[in-house]
């Protein structure tokens, strides 16, 4: 429980913000890739995802103020927070194409090694301290009360 209390702690918020401000940099048909709506949906809501997780993490904050074991809510954090970073990994390597792919930082976007790593390291996160399908079953059987699968 301390383990995924501490892995899902992160929240990826920043990456989202650092995407938004490449997207109204990067040239997308005679626009930028900001100008198009399909992609500032998608942002939107990686960003209000972000947002949200934040009051769970209040909560894990509470117990912790408190003196008291981290809670299920662990799992809920760890869940959300590494999936929602492959689906910002996902959306970086279709926004950025081949500057994601290059460990060297350009004009345009000057922070493409990171970018690079995101891209690699992402999904390795929904696997260690647990696996996604775990923490379903962990929320399923001690938050929602559901019998065992
Ligand atoms: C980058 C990385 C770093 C790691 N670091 C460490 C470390 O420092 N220390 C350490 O001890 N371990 C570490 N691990 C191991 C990690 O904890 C395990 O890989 C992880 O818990 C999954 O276990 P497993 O690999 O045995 O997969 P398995 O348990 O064999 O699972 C295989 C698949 O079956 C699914 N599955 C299994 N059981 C169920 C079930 N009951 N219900 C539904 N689906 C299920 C899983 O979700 C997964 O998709 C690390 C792993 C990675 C990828």
């Amino acid at each position: 429980m301390y383990e995924r209390h501490s892995s899902g702690a992160r929240n990826p918020i920043g990456q989202v913000r650092d995407l938004i401000a490449v997207a109204r940099r990067l040239p997308l048909d005679g626009g930028t890739a900001w100008d198009d709506p399909r992609i500032r949906q998608r942002l939107s809501q990686l960003l209000i995802e972000c947002e949200a997780m934040r009051y769970t993490r209040y909560r894990a904050l509470t117990r912790q103020i408190r003196g008291e074991a981290p809670g299920p809510e662990g799992s809920i954090l760890k869940l959300t927070g590494t999936e929602i970073g492959v689906r910002i990994a996902d959306a970086a390597g279709e926004l950025l194409g081949m500057h994601a792919l290059v460990h060297q930082g350009s004009e345009l976007v000057p922070d493409a090694p990171r970018w690079c790593n995101r891209l690699v390291a992402a999904r390795q996160y929904t696997i260690s301290a647990g696996t996604s399908e775990i923490q379903r079953n962990i929320i399923g059987e001690r938050v929602l009360g559901l019998p065992k699968g």
